[in-house]
């Protein structure tokens, strides 16, 4: 587990991130992991100081296994309300699965529906649904960023200058980089959900893969945004 800053800890669960807000309005979870990382998560939940039940709220980002994982396990310890984008709902809760782009025979989509079928990570209900701008009561304003999925959201804290970008954008390795294009169903259009960050300051980026960046992480995003067009 990383402070990245007081208000937020990293925590790493194989090769994805959940976080854990407790700032203002938190304790709140930011993704919940793999369904095979449970144990981990509720092992550094409890390091933290942290028991389910203290949770807030917790906010997923998006519906893929990697990010889903630990919530089922969640409903079962705790009532905490479970937030998401009024889009997302409807994967979260196993309604709709997520369109994959256009290459499902590739075995790492086939691979990915597999893991879905036996882990079937759904929830039954989602507690909160969010819209664009809104804003949280742990002060964050909601963006959604469809592209590498159609109702994924990064959240944003002014105040503390502070991007969640989720799976918008990818850092593994500490490398800029859009989402996986075998995991991402319309690239087009999550290169055109990166133009609401180009605007926005920020001195730390999180991401839902790979490292945060703790320093001028808004310069460094618009200029791989540039690079992009
Ligand atoms: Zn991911």
């Amino acid at each position: 587990m990383e402070t990245v800053r007081p208000d937020l800890l990293r925590i790493e669960l194989g090769y994805v991130n959940a976080f854990l807000w407790v700032g203002d309005g938190g304790p709140t979870l930011i993704d919940t992991g793999s369904p095979w990382s449970f144990t981990k998560l509720l092992d550094e939940l409890k390091a933290a100081g942290v028991q389910p039940a203290d949770l807030q709220r917790i906010i997923i980002t998006h519906a893929d296994i990697d990010h889903i994982g630990g919530l089922k396990g969640l409903t079962e310890v705790t009532d905490t309300p479970i937030a998401c984008h009024t889009v997302e709902a409807a994967f979260i809760t196993g309604q709709r699965h997520k369109p994959l782009p256009g290459l499902t025979s590739h075995v790492l989509a086939g691979g990915l529906r597999i893991l879905q079928a036996i882990y079937h990570p759904y929830v039954t209900n989602v507690d909160e649904l969010l819209l664009e701008k809104e804003k949280t009561p742990e002060g964050f304003m909601v963006l959604h960023m469809p592209g590498h999925a159609p109702g994924q959201i990064a959240l944003y804290h002014k105040g503390a200058g502070l991007l969640l970008a989720a799976d918008a954008l990818d850092h593994r390795h500490g490398r800029l980089a859009l989402p996986p294009k075998w995991f991402t169903p319309d690239r087009e259009q999550a290169v055109e959900s990166l133009g609401k960050l180009k605007k926005l300051s920020f001195q730390t980026a999180c991401f839902g893969h790979g490292p945060c960046i703790r320093e001028q992480a808004d310069v460094q995003i618009h200029a791989f945004i540039e690079t992009l067009s």
